[in-house]
């Protein structure tokens, strides 16, 4: 019996390091903050910024599923032994709340998880629909990427398809079991959180990338948490509202920071892409209506205003723009034209 303890105790502890699989790298951005950059997987994880405070830790977003949100436990453990006490959730999207229920999971008494009232509210009408379909196209995803797989021919292309399949398939098994895990603490403006060596405001300061995107935001550190209302990639637009959004990253551009922890990508410094992003927006927006304006179809647009965005654009926005341009395009025609064809 003691044998097989023992035995068990090095399984355990052998586990361990297995369990951890390393999804993020953990960057200081100042003492005691930290920005958990995703690392790239076949279903995306969003980041996470990690605030201690000093009785608890706060994690902005929990990723695609709550496997990578227990890895990134297994992270913020090796920073700090403060117990997760405040989790928010900056949008409604699922690679930033999927993984909610890994935090009451681990730590049972005391969890709040944070949003806005308009993400809490998304994530039941939306998100929960989103899920469900998810959960009926998956085998078709899996089928296509083992069609693809028995076609390939390439060593490294194999590989690739073969690394894909395998996480394609553990998502879908753990989406079929999760729990869609609310948030339990909702505020309409800003929540802010008062400790000695720190105060965290929760701000919502307008509709952007959604209805309801929080930015949360550091005043003594300077340090800001974006989620996708501004980040590294190229802006995803499916459910935004974009005149507002360049309104309300101008809001927050009146906080005063140095430091950026956007939804995706890397830490950014200082305000400039912000500045780029409102430009990008009002761009897209002035070069779609003058198309619609003058008779163009859906299709014209789309080639008209590519190749002025991307005379003007590329080399600002990741290689992935000239592919990732088409459907923020497409979202502009809708706005302006009204139409959802
Ligand atoms: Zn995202």
């Amino acid at each position: 019996m003691k044998c097989l303890r023992a035995l068990l105790t090095v399984l355990i502890l052998s586990a361990a390091p297995l369990a951890a699989e390393q999804l993020f790298d953990l960057k200081e951005v100042v003492p005691g903050v930290y920005a958990a950059i995703a690392r790239p997987q076949y279903k995306v994880n969003c980041n996470a910024a990690i605030v201690l405070l000093d009785d608890g830790v706060l994690i902005v977003d929990t990723h695609s599923k709550p496997s990578a949100a227990r890895a990134l436990i297994e992270q913020i453990k090796t920073v700090t032994d403060k117990p997760v006490k405040f989790v928010v959730n900056s949008h409604f999207h699922w690679d930033h709340y999927q993984g909610n229920q890994a935090y009451p999971g681990s730590w049972p008494a005391g969890i709040e998880i944070i949003s806005s009232e308009a993400t809490r509210e998304s994530i039941e009408r939306r998100g929960v629909p989103r899920v469900k379909h998810e959960i009926l196209t998956m085998p078709t995803e899996i089928e296509k990427l083992k069609a693809d797989l028995a076609k390939a021919t390439d060593p490294k292309q194999k590989a690739t398809l073969q690394e894909n399949l395998r996480q394609a398939e553990e998502y879908f098994s753990e989406l079929k079991t999760m729990q869609v895990t609310l948030p339990s603490l909702t505020f309409d403006r800003s929540l802010i959180i008062h400790r000695k060596s720190r105060t965290v405001a929760v701000l919502w300061l307008g509709k952007a990338h959604t209805d309801g995107d929080v930015f949360v935001y550091l005043p003594r550190e300077k340090v800001i948490a974006s989620g996708d209302a501004l980040h590294g990639w190229t802006p995803y637009m499916g459910d935004s509202y974009p005149y507002d959004w360049i309104h309300t990253l101008e809001e927050a551009e009146r906080l005063d920071f140095e430091y950026v922890i956007g939804g995706h990508g890397d830490v950014m410094d200082g305000k400039g892409t912000f500045e780029l992003w409102r430009q990008y927006f009002r761009d897209l927006l002035d070069e779609t209506a003058d198309a619609y304006a003058q008779g163009a179809t859906l299709d014209q647009a789309r080639k008209r205003v590519a190749a002025a965005l991307q005379a003007k654009y590329s080399g600002k926005f990741p290689e992935t723009f000239p592919k990732d341009v088409i459907p923020n395009i497409e979202k502009a025609y809708r706005v302006v034209s009204g139409a959802t064809e």
